[in-house]
């Protein structure tokens, strides 16, 4: 379980009090417990009760509430208040512009308990009538609400994951371990998950209601009844609603169930043997999952590759890419420092990159026009130059590269002249401002950039959030096509949040020769590990190794970057 989860927690609980009606001054002990718990270098879980207690800002009683949402995936003050508050009202939290006040007023005083009744008052004018909302807020929400309606109980992967662990754990206090597989969208490592799945096979020692009993019995899940099956438990996780699905399938049919529940749509939808898979998987009974693959004649295809994209190639071929691991990646690049947005010193940064066992950073701070991010104007690039030369001097074993995060301005052009860009040894471009365009407008803008002689990398291609907003629409073929004639590389951005370049892509930019690089956009040391999302990504899209440009030595990308310039 991450510190990320108890934060999370510990925020909902002073929200849902606020909501209560408590003093938001009385509140602020977990407003400073949830900065500490961010701040933290150590993993709560592996810390005592005592020893959480004596953190600054944490204090007894919200050690209390982390050491019983570890045993229980939940601390009980929390469970009252989601069981006696409606889950209607508790989403609307995450609406934008509505805080516990206007909350109240909607909840106590006019009635509302669901998102769907919010919705209907903005579509037929009767929110904006109520005392202090008015029409302009009530079209800010209406809009929000709108994004929020398709992605409601959906969670970021890297947030799911935690949260099948959560259910795992809870599962492992009573069946073996080797009885339980997650499949599903965590299996699959898709960058948005609205479903956990687990599949349980019952044995000698537990039986199915046994399970389900256990399951009735968990702390954090709600049960929905109407959704049970014989061979199926179904619910979801009280604290966001994230939809939980337990199955228990007859022993003889397992294979058959867990790779129905292993693959995406398109993958199911395949003839084969004059049937789609899907049918096949339906019909006939596998034990395990390496009879479907005997069955089909395939070569035992990776969970996150069976996507109806890059596999058929692969079998085709006979053959399945060794694919990219998160230990094959040699160094970093995209990170920023307090120079610009980020958390930490340039110097802490590249201590915590040598730390991880890398060879090397490509610092890309912020551009002068982005003012809102502390861009670099160019009297700030000279003297983190200078700094780079000293860091250089005193880390003689790892590669420091000048880099920059270039914001791509509404013309495509870049936002330094060409005597500043020569003197970093590369450049990201990337798009933050002026975010709706026509894809016509978006496809010119960034190909201008592309060609750029400067360019050598391409930031978060379509400036996407997920469960946020949407990228800038793009014509991604073309984008593609010109980084391969340009010498492009595209980077895989691997913050949980972003995971652009889409993995639909990866496939079409590997077939036209581009090579991609694991970017973390790390503001803090803390998160250059989430290059791991992006190798996920990499390998839906089929990415290997060789195809990776962070998989390069130190030496070799220093030699790369001094061919470039020639
Ligand atoms: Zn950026
Ligand atoms: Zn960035």
């Amino acid at each position: 379980m991450k510190n990320k989860i108890f934060a999370q927690q510990i925020k909902q609980y002073a929200a849902l009090l606020e909501l209560k009606g408590e003093n938001p001054f009385k509140l602020r002990a977990y407003h400073f417990a949830i900065e500490a718990i961010d701040k933290l270098e150590v993993d709560l879980m592996d810390l005592s009760l005592s020893e959480i207690e004596k953190i600054s800002s944490i204090g007894k009683a919200i050690a209390l509430k982390i050491e019983e949402t570890k045993q229980n995936g939940i601390f009980h003050q929390l469970k009252n208040l989601l069981d006696e508050i409606p889950a209607g009202v508790v989403e609307m939290l995450a609406i934008n512009g509505l805080g516990a006040k206007k909350i109240n007023i909607l909840w106590k005083e006019n009635n509302f308990t669901t998102i769907t009744q919010l919705l209907e008052a903005c579509e037929n004018n009767s929110l904006a009538q109520i005392k202090g909302f008015g029409e302009k807020m009530q079209a800010n929400i209406y809009q929000d609400l709108l994004f929020k309606k398709s992605n409601f109980s959906k969670l970021f992967f890297a947030h799911a994951e935690e949260y099948s662990k959560i259910l795992i754990d809870y599962l492992k206090q009573t069946i073996d371990n080797q009885y339980i597989t997650i499949t599903g969208q965590i299996r699959r490592k898709l960058e948005v998950v609205d479903c956990l799945q687990v599949f349980v096979e019952t044995n000698e020692n537990i039986d199915k209601k046994t399970i389900v009993k256990y399951l009735d019995d968990c702390n954090f899940l709600i049960k929905n009844i109407k959704e049970c099956g014989v061979f199926v438990w179904r619910g979801e996780m009280k604290e966001n609603g994230l939809k939980v699905e337990i199955k228990m399938p007859p022993k003889e049919r397992i294979g058959s169930e867990i790779y129905l529940h292993s693959a995406g749509e398109k993958h199911l939808a395949k003839i084969e043997k004059n049937k789609t898979i899907l049918e096949h998987l339906t019909e006939e009974n596998f034990k395990q999952e390496n009879d479907v693959f005997d069955f089909f004649q395939y070569i035992n295809l990776p969970p996150e590759i069976r996507e109806g994209y890059a596999e058929w190639q692969y079998i085709e071929s006979k053959k399945i890419p060794k694919l990219l691991e998160v230990k094959d990646l040699k160094g970093i690049f995209h990170a920023h420092s307090t120079y610009s947005d980020g958390k930490n010193t340039l110097e802490e940064m590249v201590v915590a990159c040598i730390d991880l066992g890398y060879e090397y950073l490509g610092i890309t701070d912020h551009s002068q026009s982005a003012f809102y991010a502390n861009g670099l104007q160019v009297g700030r690039v000279k003297s983190q130059h200078q700094e780079i030369e000293t860091l250089r001097q005193k880390y003689p074993n790892f590669y420091l590269f000048k880099g920059i995060e270039a914001d791509i301005l509404y013309d495509g052009k870049l936002d330094y002249e060409d005597e500043i860009l020569k003197t970093f040894d590369f450049v990201i471009a990337s798009i933050h401002s002026g975010l709706k365009m026509s894809e016509e407008k978006a496809t010119e803008r960034i190909i201008k950039a592309i060609e750029n002689p400067y360019t050598t990398m391409l930031g978060h291609a379509t400036g996407r959030v997920l469960l946020r907003r949407n990228g800038y629409p793009l014509n991604m073929k073309k984008v593609i096509e010109a980084c391969a004639k340009n010498n492009v590389i595209i980077e895989i951005n691997a913050s949980p949040y972003r995971l652009d370049l889409d993995w639909r892509w990866v496939h079409e930019a590997l077939d036209k020769g581009v090579i991609l690089s694991i970017n973390p956009d790390s503001h803090e040391k803390n998160t250059i590990q989430e290059v791991k999302y992006g190798v996920n990504i990499g390998r839906k899209g089929g990415l290997t190794a060789e195809k990776t440009f962070n998989t390069k030595t130190g030496k070799e990308i220093a030699e790369y970057f001094e061919n470039r310039k020639k």
